[in-house]
């Protein structure tokens, strides 16, 4: 029986020193003192039943046996409680001295960079800058910027025309704007020259949504009347616009027509992407077309209540998008309108 207790006893102290909680602690104690049917518990109450000078030996090694397993449950009790307490000193302990972490910052998206490049570049020009409505009349869009109903050009500009039902409006007389020039009459009916206007907003167009192409897009449009503005005003205006928006690039004019403006150029930049060789992006021209631009039309200007014999001006308006793909090098459109932090982290 005392080989019985001896084996009890390590056995109890082996599990009681391997335990790291109190409810495990507590289960121990039951499995070897419970009074019921504990390990011990069964063992002792068998002494009764030995020899006489059995009984003595026995009992007194029993109760020893009882208040080691009792001292060891205690001592456990006692280290993982010290434990706990240091853990959670370790835990609170901040030492004021380490830096901090430094936490992740964000930063303005390209088209974002891009369009505060624009106005800040425009005001160091003295351009002053205007907002206006996204919904429009078709007077102020297509009319007055010398577009006339019947205009072959108003094909290229297939417009979203908003329902009129439950106003006083016409069908067909308000639209979402198509481009920023509806803002030209705006400013030149309420402002006397000289004026130097930036105008960036939203515009709209029916079209087919694909890689590169939105049915809603932002374009900005710059335009300044004075008396004797001319031609090379245009032209030197566009071409240092250009080239501080995009560092070492060259810039070249060809004529074209816009109704608006009289006589009208594009302008194209060595193409960024492939810096001239030629690339998917600029169809191997070497070239990309990025602004289109030209003197105001006299019959702008007169739409507009200015006498164009008296007062001439020039207008230049380029999409945002563009500009920011060249600047920026990317070969896709569709890029900046990821979502993929891995892209927009690049910038
Ligand atoms: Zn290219």
């Amino acid at each position: 029986m005392q080989e019985k207790l001896l084996n009890l006893k390590n056995e109890a102290l082996a599990q009681i020193m391997a335990v790291r909680d109190n409810n495990e602690l507590e289960k121990i104690r039951v499995e070897y003192l419970g009074k019921n049917s504990g390990k011990l518990t069964l063992v002792i109450k068998k002494i009764p039943e030995l020899e006489p000078d059995q009984k003595v030996i026995v009992g007194r090694f029993a109760n020893e046996v009882k208040k080691m397993i009792e001292d060891a449950l205690e001592r456990q009790k006692a280290l993982l409680q010290k434990e706990r307490e240091e853990n959670i000193a370790e835990a609170e302990w901040i030492d004021v001295t380490i830096p901090g972490i430094r936490p992740p910052e964000g930063h303005l998206h390209p088209l974002t960079q891009t369009l505060a490049d624009v106005i800040s570049l425009s005001r160091r020009l003295g351009f002053q800058i205007a907002a206006g409505p996204e919904i429009e009349t078709d007077n102020y869009n297509f009319e007055k910027v010398n577009m006339p109903p019947d205009s072959p050009s108003r094909d290229t500009q297939a417009s979203f025309y908003l329902d009129p039902r439950g106003s006083k409006v016409q069908p067909g007389e308000i639209l979402l704007r198509t481009h920023t020039s509806n803002m030209q009459s705006r400013v030149m009916e309420k402002s006397k020259p000289p004026l130097r206007v930036l105008v960036p907003g939203k515009c709209y167009r029916v079209d087919d949504v694909d890689a590169s192409h939105n049915i809603e897009f932002y374009q900005f449009e710059g335009f300044v009347v004075d008396r004797g503005i001319s031609l090379t005003d245009l032209l030197g205006t566009v071409d240092y616009f250009l080239k501080e928006l995009i560092p070492g690039t060259e810039v070249k004019f060809y004529a074209t027509h816009f109704d608006f403006t009289e006589p009208s150029v594009e302008a194209y930049i060595r193409c960024t992407i492939c810096g001239g060789k030629g690339c998917a992006y600029c169809k191997n021209q070497g070239w990309s077309e990025v602004l289109g631009s030209g003197m105001i039309h006299p019959h702008v200007l007169k739409f507009a209540g200015m006498d164009p014999h008296i007062y001439t001006g020039f207008a230049f308006g380029m999409g945002l998008t563009r500009l920011a793909i060249l600047r920026y090098q990317l070969d896709d459109i569709r890029l900046l309108h990821s979502l993929d932090m891995r892209v927009l982290e690049q910038f």
